[in-house]
């Protein structure tokens, strides 16, 4: 065997050449063992061994460096692709947050695009004058999708939030919590839930984004017997508890809040639309209609909030809301409207946040969830936090620990069927509240919360 073909066989079981010929001993033993051969093959071997030797360093320098990094060189790479990541969140928070409408004005509508004709004055979508008829063939006609269940009617929760990201990611942060929120109590009580994030109509942005989306869901949905609004900043706090629903056999709307206060007081917040169900109906849509002409935003809305102002008790100088403007519309059509209207508060429908969240550990000692009122409120809503904006009436420490405590709070419910607990009201923390144990159908008979309703179904064998 040649001294090539020795090579060659270093080189395929992946050694270095250097590692025999350049360390002391290795390197001395090897050159006294080859004195036989000719000093011209000697000098050529070496030449070789130096280029492949030179060959791999840059290998290795290549493959540490896109490793490890190296030094200064890489650190200041580092850092220029955290700037570039930076700048390139940047921008895009800017294009989602800018209101302008990308679409090109110039480029022709296509095949799929609805073009909005409109005739100047303000309206939710065509006029639909026969919709229980229509409801009813469609529900006949469809047994696939029944409207009750198991003789309770089919709810589907509504909720939803701004398209563009909150001001603080913040905001954001609890806006995740509140859908969390709301798809534990839904999937606990077997409802449905939509959340939206779009504006169907932009004339209708904020607090007014509810109608267009509850009236296109009322007739995508024709299955759905109620829906129920519920903000974005309104949590579930009593996860056992269950709406009434068949005492509003006779109703369409079920709302929060005070007969004398609206009627007497005309109060601005006699009523509260941050939780209210309404009936998918002919009287709803009308109502929609009704309620829906002081929304469009710019001076319209500007203009009647004018009129909410000179007209509701302690309501403070700003645009028309959604709240003021039905409980403006409310009052006005009070005869035609109200034998329709339940205006519930034997539990909170909506439960205002500011005395409710300071109570919660002595709710605890004291009582068991379940019955949704003064002792384990149903809902908790934070009523000008506005976490997601910037203007809140609040001071922002407060409401984000008030929306922990809550958020906890309902959260204890749910984790307990898997044997947890939060370490505290403001803890992200959880601690284990029973051992495993090899039994653990005992815990989901005793602890699941879905047994405490009454179930009119039976399971298969
Ligand atoms: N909302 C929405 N889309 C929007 C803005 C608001 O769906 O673009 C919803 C959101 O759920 C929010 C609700 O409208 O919670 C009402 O607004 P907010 O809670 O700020 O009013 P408040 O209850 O404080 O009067
Ligand atoms: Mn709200």
């Amino acid at each position: 065997m040649g001294p090539d073909s020795n090579f060659t066989a270093q080189k395929r079981s992946g050694t270095l050449p250097t590692t025999t010929a350049a360390t002391p001993n290795g390197g001395g033993a090897r050159s006294r063992a080859s004195p036989a051969i000719p000093r011209g093959r000697q000098i050529q071997k070496t030449f070789n061994n130096l280029k492949i030797t030179l060959l791999c360093g840059f290998v290795t320098i290549l493959v540490l460096r896109g490793t490890i990094g190296f030094g200064n060189l890489v650190s200041s790479e580092a850092e220029a692709e955290r700037e570039q990541m930076q700048e390139d969140i940047n921008r895009i928070l800017a294009e989602i947050r800018s209101v302008d409408d990308p679409v090109d004005p110039n480029e022709p509508p296509s095949a799929d695009e609805e073009v909005v004709v409109s005739n100047g004055t303000y309206s939710l979508g065509p006029k639909i004058a026969n919709w229980d008829e229509e409801r009813k063939v469609w529900l006949s006609q469809h047994p696939e999708f029944p409207n009750y269940i198991n003789g309770k009617p089919r709810i589907l929760l509504v909720s939803g939030s701004p398209p563009n990201p909150c001001d603080n990611a913040i905001g954001d942060h609890y806006l995740l919590k509140g859908i969390k929120n709301k798809i534990d109590y839904c999937r606990i009580h077997g409802i449905e839930i939509v959340y939206n994030m779009a504006h169907l109509d932009t004339e209708m942005a904020g607090y007014w984004a509810k109608l267009p989306l509850i009236r296109r869901l009322m007739l995508s949905h024709p299955e759905v017997e109620w829906v129920w609004w519920m903000d974005s900043d309104a949590l579930f706090t009593d996860m056992v508890f269950e709406i009434p629903i068949t005492k509003y056999d006779k109703h369409n709307l079920v709302i929060h809040g005070y007969q004398d206060l609206l009627f007497e007081q005309k109060s601005w917040i006699a009523l509260n639309t941050g939780s209210f169900l309404l009936r998918n109906c002919q009287w709803s849509l009308d109502l929609l209609d009704a309620w829906a002409p002081m929304g469009p935003k710019g001076p319209i809305r500007e203009e009647a909030g004018k009129v909410l102002t000179a007209n509701l008790k302690g309501r403070p100088k700003f645009e028309a809301d959604d709240q003021s403007a039905l409980i403006y519309l409310l009052i006005s059509k009070k005869e035609a409207l109200m034998d329709k209207v339940f205006i519930e508060n034997s539990y909170y429908l909506h439960g205002y946040w500011a005395g409710l969240v300071d109570r919660y550990e002595d709710i605890i000692g004291k009582h068991r969830p379940g019955v949704g009122d003064e002792r384990w409120p149903f809902v908790t809503h934070f009523v000008g936090c506005k976490p997601c904006g910037s203007y809140g009436d609040y001071p922002a420490e407060r409401c984000l620990k008030s929306m922990e405590r809550a958020f906890n709070f309902a959260d204890n419910q749910v984790l307990r069927l898997y044997g947890f607990k939060h370490r505290g009201l403001v803890s992200p923390n959880i601690k284990r509240i029973r051992n495993e144990t090899n039994t653990p159908l005992v815990s989901v008979d005793q602890f699941d919360i879905r047994h405490s309703r009454q179930q009119s179904s039976r399971s298969r064998s």
